[in-house]
């Protein structure tokens, strides 16, 4: 997809081309069940819940959260930041720390020095925010609140109104990737849990296209990453 130049239907496309296959569980017969793509930008977004995804002793896999992966693309694209997403229905990356999506994500994180993950979520429509931001009650932001705040805030540039912290989901009563990578591997990590209104570019293309466009300049400002000076 085009820099800078992505439209509704690449969107759409996308998400139909690499996630909605298969009913949603993404492409088989992969050698690998999730994909990197390598970036410039030490900002790693994931989106665990891109397809379809298993939890042991059930059958019927758990829903996707749609849009998220198409999102962590889009972001790749735009900003340069690393991508990673679950491409093929696999065990939960969001519930199990022994996965393949989270060796690839230590591994990922290791090599590229890393300094901010943003993992993507995705909430049903009846759920009364916009968008929940996870922190772990703040102990993910390894003693940086401002990475959460000014999250906040650029939503709120962007029309994205109803931002909470840690209003549902502070995702850390799991292992999540968010409490992996803050805990483990010492890295700051905020869980984004997204209305499905902002995530349906069919039904609501400006809701989308404001998202793609905050998550972009919250990215692209070096002020989130690691202040080394
Ligand atoms: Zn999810």
């Amino acid at each position: 997809m085009p820099v800078a130049q992505w439209t509704i239907q690449d969107a759409i496309a996308t998400e139909c081309e690499f996630f909605a296959v298969n009913g949603y569980r993404g492409a088989q017969g992969r050698e690998t069940v999730y994909t990197v793509l390598q970036g410039k930008v030490p900002v790693l977004v994931s989106a665990p819940h891109a397809v379809k995804h298993l939890r042991a002793g059930v059958v019927e896999p758990k829903e996707e959260d749609e849009y998220t992966g198409t999102l962590a693309r889009l972001l790749h694209a735009l900003t340069g930041c690393h991508a990673i997403y679950l491409a093929s229905c696999d065990l939960d990356p969001n519930f199990y720390d022994d996965c393949a999506y989270k060796a690839g994500l230590r591994d990922l994180v290791a090599r590229n020095g890393i300094e901010l993950v943003l993992d993507l979520h995705g909430s049903a429509i009846w759920r009364t925010y916009d968008i929940d931001i996870g922190t772990c009650h703040g102990k993910a932001l390894l003693g940086r609140p401002e990475l959460a705040a000014r999250l906040v805030e650029c939503c709120k540039r962007h029309g994205i109104n109803e931002v909470y912290v840690d209003h549902t989901f502070s995702g850390c009563g799991q292992p999540t990737v968010t409490r992996l990578v803050s805990r483990n591997l010492g890295v700051p990590a905020l869980q984004l849990e997204i209305n499905k209104r902002w995530r349906d570019p069919e039904k609501h293309p400006e809701q989308f296209r404001a998202l793609v466009e905050c998550l972009a300049a919250y990215i692209r400002d070096d002020a989130n990453r690691v202040d080394t000076g």
